[in-house]
């Protein structure tokens, strides 16, 4: 297949690798799982989790059976845990395939009982606590009591108790300590210990980097990709990761405008004297959305606005007369010196780097580099 069009995502296993590394170490050497759902928040699963397994990673998880499936040739025996909730019929492959499941409920562990009534093996399972999320997982006492009488089942291999905090991005700890407090007050109500209790996120983990606590596993989410969970957590200097995506192109048309020439569908944008306007071939289609209009990218070293509506294939830019065809275009990341955080480009679209990352399409080719070299 020949790669025509000079738009592409890079990530750089490298930096991803060194975030797992920094992360791992900064939390009291609790156990880092690294979280590949969504194909690795849209950047490639396959490739990502294999680099991490070659370089000793062996905790993983998904949001689906599918995804945990996908991954098994890559990461071999490695723990893989499936967040979400699978179907109880299908717990089958989960066992075949050495894959880990969130039991949310009583009614949904009696269900994968049944089943197994007629599976040869384990099933392993991590108990979801729900200490304030409001997602799956339980919270009621009488029903985690009845479920670890249940986890007693020669067919169950009970391997870890988890929660979720939904505010550690946040700039206090009250929700967050009321989270731990429901968290530890739930775990005692089990008869025997899992191998892994956990509970933390990227946010909790850069935040509660210094607590001793009875936790031996932590979830790495964002982070690993080279992103702040938020500001509040950036703004704590705890840790300095190293940025790993950069979205790029290249200038694939320039042309000079006269002051009162107007531009683009709803012809939203006039020039306002003589200018001159690039055209890059990244649009909508490819997770570029149309509330991108207005930010400032870089071609070559100059920060050029987007005029005009993005399309759904391209966009344009204001930018000098030295603009020429075949100039670089960073949208966000790192690309020969010019930088633009992706976190600027999120703010400025009302929303935050996971978004940005899984939206963009499967149209963009994910590039891979290594001692900065392309794969
Ligand atoms: C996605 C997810 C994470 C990772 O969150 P980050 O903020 O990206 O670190 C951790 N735990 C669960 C249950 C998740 O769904």
């Amino acid at each position: 297949m020949i790669n025509d069009r000079p738009t592409e995502l890079r990530v750089d296993l490298d930096e991803l690798l060194n975030n797992y590394n920094k992360l791992t170490s900064l939390n009291n050497k609790k156990t880092g799982i690294a979280i590949v759902k969504a194909d690795s928040y849209g950047l490639g699963a396959r490739i990502i989790a294999d680099h991490l397994y070659k370089n000793g990673v062996r905790h993983f998880a998904t949001a689906t059976l599918e995804e945990a499936l996908e991954l098994k040739d890559v990461i071999f025996d490695s723990m893989v845990l499936v967040l979400g909730v699978t179907n109880p019929q299908n717990v089958k492959y989960a066992v075949e395939n050495n894959v880990s499941l969130t039991c949310p409920s009583k009614e949904w562990l009696e269900k994968c009982l049944e089943e197994m009534e007629s599976i040869e093996g384990k099933l392993k399972i991590h108990v979801k606590i729900d200490t304030g999320m409001g997602r799956i997982g339980t919270s009621d006492k009488d029903e985690l009591v009845k479920i670890d009488k249940l986890l007693l089942s020669e067919k169950i291999d009970f391997e870890g108790i988890f929660s979720h905090y939904s505010n550690a991005d946040g700039s206090d700890n009250n929700y967050d300590d009321y989270q731990t407090k429901n968290f530890d007050e739930r775990i005692k109500l089990f008869t025997h210990k899992p191998k892994y209790i956990h509970i933390g996120n990227s946010a909790s983990t850069v935040k509660y980097s210094d607590r001793q606590d009875q936790y031996n596993m932590t979830r790495l989410g964002i982070s690993l990709y080279g992103c702040y969970p938020s500001e509040n957590i950036e703004k704590l200097d705890k840790i300095n990761l190293d940025p790993v995506v950069s979205l790029v192109s290249k200038v694939t048309h320039v042309k000079k405008f006269l002051k009162g020439e107007k531009l683009g569908y709803g012809v939203s944008y006039e020039a306002k004297e003589d200018e001159y306007i690039a055209t890059v071939p990244i649009g909508y289609a490819d997770g570029i959305l149309r509330r991108a209009q207005g930010f400032k990218i870089k071609v070559g070293s100059e920060d050029c606005e987007i005029v005009g509506r993005v399309c759904m294939d391209q966009l344009m830019v204001r930018c000098s007369e030295n603009i020429k065809v075949g100039d670089d275009v960073l949208i966000f990341g790192e690309n020969n010196g010019q930088k633009i955080s992706v976190d600027d480009f999120a703010t400025y679209q009302d929303t935050i780097s996971y978004e940005i990352f899984c939206c963009i399409n499967k149209r963009v080719p994910r590039v891979y580099y290594k001692n900065k070299m392309e794969l």
